[in-house]
């Protein structure tokens, strides 16, 4: 299986690939995968799927065994063999925007920085749940940092590093704003900004935009108190 498209290349859109196994439910997996599953706050892809002679209108993307990505077909609708050569295509706008919101709500975490319990993805919002005993004073003015954070136009880049090498660096380890996941080899990192200018590094396996500036403006909403200690803090794009 090779790596997943939506890992290593965000802003794929459509791919040629080969339908390689068709799940008891009707999921559909194809090779390379470019829809992304569920998981972490972000909703799966939606979107098609063409072959010679047929189209299939995916609905959403779950994660399947061995983490597979297994395309959801909206209605029942008769399926593309295994072994199909198929074109795959993402509701790209869609994709776009989970994108969009997910990289924000990074930022937000480094305006806003504490503890993180939880977190939300949709089109044009998403939400934080932070460990935050106190009310922020200011929301304008996060509001104003946040969208400074997005003006400078930072580069967002992912780097693979095993979990010898996290044992090796603790300091690391330390300038992550989430603790990293150990225990399956490898972790794969997200940073915001690069070298002096970095902002924000941590773990995540979503999908992210390739600078900040293409987030566009964003609004920090309603900040909802959840229980005795956290406060949920809900953006929006603005563009
Ligand atoms: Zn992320």
């Amino acid at each position: 299986m090779t790596e997943p498209l939506y890992r290593s290349d965000s802003h794929a859109r459509t791919a040629e690939a080969r339908i390689i196994a068709i799940t008891p439910e009707g999921g559909l997996i194809a090779d390379p995968m470019l829809f992304y599953p569920q998981g972490g706050g972000q909703p799966g892809d939606s979107g098609w799927i063409d072959w010679d002679g047929g189209r299939i209108a995916i609905a959403t993307t779950l994660k399947g065994e061995d983490g597979a990505s297994v395309m959801v077909p909206a209605e029942p609708a008769p399926l593309p063999p295994i072994g199909a050569a198929v074109t795959l295509r993402l509701d790209w706008d869609r994709r776009h925007s989970h994108m969009r919101v997910h990289t924000a709500l990074h930022l937000l975490s480094v305006v806003i920085p504490l503890p993180v319990t939880g977190g939300q993805i949709s089109v044009g919002k998403g939400r934080l749940d932070f460990d935050m005993p106190e009310a922020p004073q200011d929301v304008p003015a996060l509001e104003a940092a946040l969208n400074a954070l997005i003006s400078r136009d930072l580069p967002v880049t992912t780097d693979w590093i095993t979990d010898a090498e996290l044992e090796a660096n603790p300091g690391l380890v330390k300038t992550m704003s989430v603790k990293p996941p150990m225990g399956q080899g490898r972790v794969r990192l997200v940073r915001i900004g690069a070298g002096e200018a970095q902002v924000d590094l941590q773990p995540c396996g979503g999908t992210h935009v390739a600078r900040t500036a293409e987030i566009g403006r964003v609004s920090i909403g309603k900040i909802e108190k959840k229980g005795r200690i956290n406060r949920r803090v809900t953006i929006e794009l603005q563009d």
